[in-house]
């Protein structure tokens, strides 16, 4: 069984976070060290721990992750000049939390994709 992260208390609000969106499947909520003017992060509810754990079962979350990143950056006002969905897997990827999480990251110009 996989260890719980910080994620998890967030979910259940034991800890605060700027809660933009919850339902029975999944959260949203802004990133506390922003990398750019919109930076919110969208998790499952249940612990993914990495990309590499995701399971058939997971698609019903995983799809709601993607609708939920359309709708806020509709209500960001960042959907007509763009933005980058990330998911970052262990090491190599520079996953620091490891609870499956996708960032919602624009409101600027962010460059080349691997810089
Ligand atoms: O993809 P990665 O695991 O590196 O990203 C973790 C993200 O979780 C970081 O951007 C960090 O700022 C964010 N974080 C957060 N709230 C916490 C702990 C981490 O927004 N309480």
């Amino acid at each position: 069984m996989a260890e719980e992260t910080i994620f998890s208390k967030i979910i259940r609000r034991e800890i605060p976070a700027d809660i933009l969106f919850q339902d029975e499947l999944v959260t949203a909520f802004r990133d506390i060290n922003a990398q750019a003017p919109t930076h919110i992060l969208i998790i499952p509810n249940h612990l993914i721990p990495t990309a590499n754990d995701i399971k058939a079962s997971d698609e019903k979350a995983l799809g709601r992750m993607m609708t939920v990143a359309a709708k806020l950056a509709q209500e960001e006002g960042i959907a007509q000049d763009g933005y980058r969905l990330i998911i970052n897997c262990n090491k190599h990827g520079g996953q620091e939390v490891f609870h499956l999480h996708m960032h919602l990251v624009g409101g600027q110009s962010l460059g080349p994709m691997l810089s």
